[in-house]
C-alpha cells in the first residue's frame, strides 16, 4: 500500500482499513513511504492493526505523501516491479488521486501483480465514484472560512474574493458557496464557458446591491481561474473600479483538521472494499461508490470521464438564488 499525491483528508483512515481488513482476512500489508518514492527506494514497513488503530481521527497521512516526477519514466515501472517481486507481493493499493492512478497504470505495463486504486483527493474529480475521500472535509472547511469572512464582510459592507482549492474542477467552489450562501462563484467549468470580466463582475456587484441594499458580497473563486488569483482581482476591482474588496487564500488550510464523518466513514468502506476486490481478482480498478453500492471502475476510466458537476446545484446557485436575474444581468 502507498498514499500518493496531494494528500486528503481521511487517508488515514483509508490506510487504517486497508490493514484491519487485510489482517481480517489474513493477508499482510507493507506500507511503502512518500508514495512511488518509497516504492522506488524501498523505503517500507510492515503495518498491523495495532499500528493503525488510532489514526482515522487525523488528516494526513502517517506513511507519508510525495510527488515523484521520475515515476513517469519506464525505468522506474520497471524498478518498481522489481522491487515489489522482490517483496513477494501480490498486490498493491494505492491511495491518491488522478495523477496517482495514472501512475498505477503506467506500473501495470510492467508487474503482474493486481493493482487498486482508492480515490483519496479533496478534488472530487474522479469519474466512477459519488464522492472521493477528503473532499466532504475541505467543503466543510472552506464553508466555515466563508462563515466567518461573512460576519466581517457583513459588518463592512465589503465585498471579499475567497480563493479555493479545485484547479480543474468546481466541486469544492460550488459545494461551499451554496453551503455558505455565496453572491457569486468563479469556477473552472463556468469559466470554460463564459469566461468572467472585471467589468462584469463589477456590474454584477452593484446590481445586488441596488437590490438588496448595502451589504456584503462573497466570492468564491477556484484557484486558477484567474490570472494572479484572489489578490490581483481585488486590486483589480479598487484600483479600477474603486471599489474595496479584500482578497482571502485558504490554500492548503483545506487539507488539515479532523476528517469529517461521511470521509471517514467513506475511507472505511472504500479500504475494506479494496482488500475485499483483490480477493475477488480484480486488478487495475478503483475501488468505489455508486448510489451506496460499491463498484469497480477501471483505473484508466477515473481520469478519461469525467463527472459533472450537479446540475441542478448549479443552476439553483447560479439563478435560482442569484438576487439578479438572468435578464437584468445581460
Ligand atoms: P494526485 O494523485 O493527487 O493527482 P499528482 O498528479 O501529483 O497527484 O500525481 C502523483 C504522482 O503520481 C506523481 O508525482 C507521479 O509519481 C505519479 N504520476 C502522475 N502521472 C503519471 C503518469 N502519467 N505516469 C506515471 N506516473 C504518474
Amino acid at each position: 500500500m502507498l498514499t500518493s499525491g496531494g494528500d486528503a483528508p481521511g487517508m488515514n483512515a483509508a490506510l487504517r482499513a486497508v490493514v484491519l481488513a487485510a489482517e481480517h482476512y489474513d493477508m499482510e500489508v507493507i506500507a511503502f513511504r512518500h508514495g512511488y518514492e518509497g516504492l522506488l527506494d524501498n523505503e517500507y514497513l510492515s503495518l498491523k492493526a495495532a499500528d493503525v488503530l488510532h489514526v482515522l481521527q487525523y488528516s494526513g497521512t502517517i506513511i507519508k505523501s510525495a510527488r515523484c516526477p521520475r515515476f513517469k519514466e519506464v525505468a522506474a515501472a520497471q524498478l518498481a516491479a522489481e522491487n515489489l517481486d522482490a517483496l513477494g507481493l501480490s498486490a498493491l493499493v494505492v491511495i491518491g488521486g488522478d495523477g496517482s492512478f495514472r501512475g498505477a497504470e503506467h506500473l501495470s505495463q510492467y508487474w503482474q501483480g493486481q493493482i487498486i486504486g482508492v480515490p483519496g483527493t479533496i478534488d472530487n474529480d474522479l469519474y466512477g465514484t459519488d464522492a472521493t475521500i477528503g473532499y466532504a472535509t475541505a467543503v466543510a472547511i472552506a464553508m466555515d472560512a466563508l462563515d466567518k469572512i461573512r460576519d466581517t464582510a457583513d459588518a463592512m459592507d465589503r465585498v471579499f474574493i475567497v480563493e479555493v482549492m479545485g484547479r480543474h474542477a468546481g466541486f469544492i467552489g460550488l459545494s461551499s458557496a451554496m453551503a455558505a450562501g455565496a453572491e457569486r462563484m468563479i469556477l473552472p467549468e463556468l469559466q470554460r464557458d463564459k469566461p468572467l470580466t472585471v467589468a462584469a463582475l463589477v456590474k454584477h456587484i452593484k446590481r445586488v446591491e441596488a437590490v438588496r441594499g448595502p451589504g456584503s458580497y462573497v466570492m468564491v473563486l477556484s484557484e486558477h481561474q484567474w490570472p494572479g488569483g484572489a489578490v490581483a482581482l481585488s486590486e483589480q476591482l479598487e484600483a479600477e473600479f474603486d471599489m474595496p474588496c479584500r482578497p482571502c487564500l485558504l490554500g492548503h488550510i483545506q487539507r488539515g483538521g479532523a476528517p469529517a464523518p461521511s470521509d471517514r466513514i467513506l475511507a472505511s468502506q472504500l479500504g475494506v472494499h479494496a482488500i475485499e476486490l483483490i480477493l475477488q481478482g480484480a486488478t487495475r480498478v478503483m475501488a468505489g461508490i455508486k448510489a451506496n453500492q460499491m463498484v469497480a471502475v477501471p483505473l484508466v476510466d477515473t481520469w478519461t470521464k469525467k463527472n459533472p458537476l450537479d446540475e441542478n446545484l448549479l443552476r439553483i446557485q447560479h439563478e435560482i438564488f442569484n438576487p439578479v436575474k438572468k435578464s437584468a444581468s445581460k
